[in-house]
């Protein structure tokens, strides 16, 4: 075995060993360890800025503002942990003179064991090595081992060692976070199919995750792999709101479609419309919008490669004419953003035109009518998002829309840009195959917590051998499903 591979067996085994010894820590003690990461991160001040800066291209507010969210998270975690009834605890005790007798059952959720992340390039703070899925995992209860994101090591690292030494002052063991710095997908693969390994996080493109997931399947005892990969949130524009309102929506989704040069999940990469009075005109704006945009550099040689490629492919396919694109041309790594046109039958016909191109690039497809909407929209896989522009009238004439919405994405946006995640507990972040590898969860805010869990009941057991979540006397003091009734007694 060489020593890179023997390396990663000694992470996958050490990280098992440190979960036995997580799993006896108190809910306090893991608030307490998560809310030193987010100290230590804010800590290592405007040269962790500095360096992410560095190596992805980002702007400084853009990098500060992410790092507030990564710490915010880890705090809203240790908040979850503390307050204690998200390990959904029930109960239902004994009847004993039942035919036949009802023994007492009892269930909590328990986390899964050690969990490996893969950073993602285009977040470097929020989705990466202190990010949701290692926050979210940690509040688990399960040790995380980051796979660093070859596009920011450096940042990763500095990361690495803010979450090393909340280990060391929070005393916890020693292995409940490892960060592994392998740039090679061999080392991946080894990763997911350890046999210590019991789940797997993922942001990036969808033959990564679809790669982690087939890994994940083909092991003797397939694990858990959640990976949220591409995808181009269609945004429907119905024809009464383009009437009156192509100028301002022009403005807003050239804006959208621009941000952070389009290297956002949640990027509109598809934008819908009925062939009518007020398209002609938002067509005309949104192109002298994205005419007047500036290119900006990418996070890394690989994705400008991709963005170039992908939008040259789409642009040279049959029916498929450029609309629009930025008027100063770009240089190096630099992204030029573009919008391209083509009609409902083309789109219909050709599956790559309804590939994520990642990037500040949005395809406008033209529809004759209603039907022709809905096929179209209806015809893309899942997305995390789906954005309906209309007026009050719109919502009358194409009330069915809002029927069928649901089970094309995840969040569902009505006049709004799908740029822009909330972290709270109602967002939803994921969607059906191929956003997400599993619809049923969320990767933001604190229901993320629930793909690191499964439930566990416990039958007959004797009070001093419970949980403290299923004890009698409630000592955690949280919220239980008692016989059927929601109490905290
Ligand atoms: P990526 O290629 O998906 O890589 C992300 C991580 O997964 C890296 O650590 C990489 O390993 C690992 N990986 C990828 N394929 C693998 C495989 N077959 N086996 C094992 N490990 C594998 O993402 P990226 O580098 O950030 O960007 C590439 C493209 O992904 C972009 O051009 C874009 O199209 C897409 N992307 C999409 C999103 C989104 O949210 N939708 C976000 C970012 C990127 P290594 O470290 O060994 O390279």
């Amino acid at each position: 075995m060489n020593k890179d591979i023997a390396e990663l067996h000694i992470v996958m085994y050490q990280s098992g060993k440190a979960f036995t010894e997580y799993r006896k820590t108190s809910p306090e003690q893991k608030a307490n360890f998560l809310e030193t990461i987010a100290s230590n991160i804010e800590g290592l001040g405007d040269s962790l800025i500095a360096k992410a800066a560095e190596e992805t291209h980002l702007p400084v507010a853009r990098l500060t503002g992410e790092r507030g969210r990564t710490t915010m998270q880890l705090r809203m975690f240790a908040q979850m942990l503390r307050e204690g009834s998200w390990v959904q605890a029930s109960v239902d005790t004994a009847i004993p003179d039942k035919t036949p007798a009802k023994p007492d059952i009892r269930k909590m959720l328990y986390p899964l064991g050690p969990v490996v992340v893969f950073g993602a390039s285009n977040f470097p703070f929020a989705y990466s090595t202190a990010g949701g899925d290692t926050a979210s995992a940690l509040a688990a209860g399960c040790t995380v081992v980051v796979k660093a994101h070859p596009a920011h090591l450096q940042t990763s690292c500095m990361v690495a060692e803010a979450i090393t030494q909340a280990i060391r002052s929070s005393e916890m063991p020693e292995h409940i976070f490892q960060h592994v710095t392998h740039t090679d997908f061999e080392s991946g693969k080894i990763l997911v199919q350890h046999p210590a390994t019991a789940a797997v996080g993922f942001t990036g493109s969808y033959s990564g995750g679809r790669a982690l997931y087939d890994y994940a399947a083909a092991r003797k005892n397939p694990i858990p792999v959640f990976s949220e990969m591409g995808s181009i949130n269609p945004v429907i524009l119905l024809p009464d709101t383009l009437q009156h309102n192509a100028e301002s929506i022009a403005k807003q989704y050239a804006g959208s479609i621009t941000l952070g040069m389009g290297q956002f999940c949640t990027n509109p990469g598809l934008l819908i419309a009925i062939e009518a009075e007020g398209l002609h005109h938002f067509i005309e704006k949104l192109g002298n919008e994205i005419a007047a945009v500036a290119p900006a550099q990418m996070l890394h040689p690989g994705i400008h490669k991709a963005y170039f490629t992908k939008m040259q492919l789409a642009l040279a396919e049959k029916g498929v004419d450029l609309l629009s694109q930025s008027t100063v041309l770009p240089t190096g790594i630099e992204a030029q953003p573009a919008i391209a046109i083509t009609k409902a039958a083309n789109f219909l016909q050709n599956p790559l035109l309804q590939e994520e191109v990642f990037g500040p690039y949005s395809l406008l497809v033209t529809c004759k009518d209603k039907e022709e909407l809905i096929a179209v929209w209806t015809s893309v896989t899942g997305q995390l998002t789906t954005t309906l522009m209309g007026t009050d009238s719109d919502f009358t004439d194409f009330s069915s829309l809002l029927d069928i919405a649901p089970s094309i994405a995840g969040r569902i946006l009505i006049n709004g840009v799908p740029t822009g995640v909330e972290v709270c507990p109602s967002m939803v972040h994921g969607g059906p195959f191929p956003a997400s590898t599993d619809s049923r969860f969320t990767a933001v805010g604190i229901e993320a917590v629930k793909r690191w869990v499964r439930p566990v009941a416990y039958q007959n057991f004797p009070d001093a051998l419970l949980p403290e979540a299923l004890k009698n006397g409630n000592p955690l003091h949280i919220w239980r499903m008692i016989n059927n009734e929601w109490t905290k007694d």
